[in-house]
């Protein structure tokens, strides 16, 4: 997880657009993120993921070809030439203790302060991707730890195995493999981490219903 430890107001949880005048750095991103919104006008895009599904950007945009593009704000991560400035040998595996929803929410408001590489939704194993894998996103808590490691957040809460579908569990896995293969990283426990085991973290993320035995069983495809 990598919310705040902060309640959130409610009229602060929507998918409501921001107004462009509010976003301090006007980026490619940003402007890219006005053109989905208008193509979601047009598209079969569902009111939950407003930047979800709206076509050829997706394609050019996302690091792993399934994944749908949900871009963060760019307030939540750190730009970079990954592998080039630092190596990624690292998997963190997270559970979001939000809705898959407001989890993309989060990760698009500029003072959230935290952002995963991917989020995958529980009821059918869909990958939002958030942060490009070359950049640094903000979910460890650990600075070491983020600029080493791709982020991937499960849509549930750790004390709600139901959320740990086999849908969820099957495109993570197929998720992290693909990240390990491109970066070389082992298909093992050492590499691919908990929230829980970064270093001076005081999560306890996915939590002792995440059945790691299963899960590298899976990425390993055995
Ligand atoms: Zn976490």
């Amino acid at each position: 997880m990598v919310r705040p430890s902060r309640p959130r107001p409610a009229d602060d949880r929507g998918l409501s657009a921001r107004p462009a005048h509010l976003d301090p750095t006007p980026t490619r991103r940003s402007l890219l993120r006005g053109g989905l919104a208008l193509g979601a006008t047009a598209g079969a895009v569902l009111g939950s993921e407003l930047w979800s599904g709206a076509g050829a950007a997706d394609a050019v945009t996302v690091d792993y070809p399934t994944a749908t593009w949900a871009p963060a704000s760019s307030a939540n991560y750190t730009a970079a030439s990954r592998p080039t400035t630092y190596p990624v040998d690292l998997v963190v595996i997270h559970v979001t203790q939000e809705t898959f929803a407001d989890t993309i929410s989060l990760f698009q408001d500029p003072a959230h302060a935290a952002a995963a590489h991917y989020v995958v939704r529980s009821a059918d194993g869909a990958v939002d991707q958030c942060v490009r894998e070359h950049d640094i996103a903000w979910h460890a808590g650990n600075w070491d730890y983020n600029t080493r490691s791709i982020g991937i957040e499960h849509e549930g809460w750790v004390d709600q195995p139901a959320y740990f579908t086999n849908a969820l569990y099957r495109a993570s896995a197929a998720l992290t493999a693909a990240v390990c293969t491109k970066y070389g990283i082992p298909k093992d426990r050492n590499h691919i981490i908990g929230h829980y085991q970064v270093p001076g973290t005081d999560h306890t993320d996915p939590g002792p219903n995440w059945d790691w035995v299963r899960y590298l069983r899976l990425v390993n495809g055995v």
